[in-house]
């Protein structure tokens, strides 16, 4: 993948702060952090979205995720940490190659990962779980 950024940054073809790496998982400062502290944690090898990870790189990039939380935790003094992935455009998503944000919180902060809540009609929900559980 010549152009995607988060492919050159595990290549150190540009440059990046580095936190961690597993290997098959790199973590580093995010440039524009919600809030300061702000790392991404990705898998070496590309991928768009998570289906495109393979089991074995997926359980390095969630090993990795644990391991920075705890060093956040022990060492940046938050509250919490939110930990934030998305997956494709209408998600969110703007660097097409998979990340996890690590996103320190403190009490107060005014970070809003708030979101309104849908009511379901009668055997609504049911329904669309049926579907779900259908493709599995
Ligand atoms: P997303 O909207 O989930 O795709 O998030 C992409 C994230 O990548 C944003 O938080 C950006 O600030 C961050 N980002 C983009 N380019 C770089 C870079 N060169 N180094 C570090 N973080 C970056
Ligand atoms: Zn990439």
């Amino acid at each position: 993948m010549q152009e995607c950024i988060f492919c050159k940054i595990a290549e150190n073809k540009i440059p990046s702060v580095n936190i961690y790496d597993s290997g098959k998982s790199l973590a580093f400062m995010d440039i524009m952090p919600a809030r300061k502290g702000h790392v991404l944690v990705i898998p070496r090898k590309h991928g768009e979205i998570l289906s495109d990870i393979s089991e074995e790189d997926l359980k390095d990039v969630i090993l990795t995720v644990r391991k920075v939380t705890d060093a956040m935790f022990k060492s940046l003094c938050c509250d919490g940490i939110n930990v934030h992935q998305c997956n494709r455009a209408a998600a969110g998503q703007v660097v097409n190659h998979v990340h996890f944000h690590l996103i320190p919180r403190s009490e107060g902060d005014n970070l809003n990962f708030g979101w309104p809540h849908e009511a379901y009609d009668k055997g609504e929900m049911e329904n669309i779980a049926g579907k779900i559980r259908s493709s599995l």
